[in-house]
């Protein structure tokens, strides 16, 4: 398979080539022609597998199609995964001019929030600090997202941030795209799904 076959546009292509993909993986071969057609995404995938580029491709060419700011928010359970997952969209997305932020603990808000005064695309974050954000800052509001990312959802929702999570939850339009990734199908992951995915199409890889 290429990723031309899976329907990812020409730009997009090029930007995975110069990552140096040359060939989907086999998760992101299962997720991008359902993500691409508009369906909520469930992704049973470990770290590795190239489940950020499964998730990422698709927004990107959404994100093309219609550009906005605050398009796309992906929650990630740690700080280290959180950098990482902006740095994929920074690296597909740099071409064409994608803006990230990260929104994570242990670091000044206020920096964070000068970053969200630039309107990023996309914001990447753990629930807890994202939360701070929504409360606290100025200007920065979910109410135009297009799709919402759980990322290692069994580890999000061991740490504490269910709280938050349903917070955030509440902050988003129903109409969205969602996708769930997770390592493991838990009974806490399996309540998420049902409280935030529609009709979602089930993945492994
Ligand atoms: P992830 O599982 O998303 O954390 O990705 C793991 C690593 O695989 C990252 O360093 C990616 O840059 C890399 N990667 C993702 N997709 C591909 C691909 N199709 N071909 C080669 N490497 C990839």
């Amino acid at each position: 398979k290429t990723f031309q076959s899976l329907g990812i546009c020409e730009q997009l292509v090029e930007a995975c080539e110069s990552l140096g993909w040359k060939n989907p993986s086999k998760i992101q071969v299962e997720a991008i022609p359902h993500a691409l057609e508009g369906k909520d995404l469930i992704g049973l995938a470990q770290t590795g597998s190239g489940k950020t580029g499964a998730f990422a491709l698709p927004i990107l060419q959404a994100l093309l199609d219609a550009p906005q700011a605050f398009f796309a928010c992906v929650l990630s359970p740690t700080r280290e995964l959180a950098i990482q997952i902006a740095e994929q969209f920074e690296a597909l997305g740099s071409g064409i001019g994608i803006k990230c932020a990260v929104l994570v603990g242990g670091v000044d808000m206020v920096q964070q929030a000068i970053n969200l005064a630039k309107r990023p695309h996309i914001v990447v974050g753990t629930p807890g600090r994202l939360v701070d954000h929504l409360t606290n800052t100025k200007g920065f509001s979910l109410r135009t997202l297009k799709y919402l990312v759980f990322d290692e959802a069994d580890r999000l929702l061991n740490e504490d941030f269910q709280k938050s999570i349903d917070e955030i939850l509440n902050e988003i339009p129903r109409e969205r795209k969602t996708y769930l990734f997770s390592a493991t199908m838990t009974k806490k992951v399996r309540k998420l799904q049902r409280a935030s995915l529609r009709n979602p199409v089930k993945i492994e890889a």
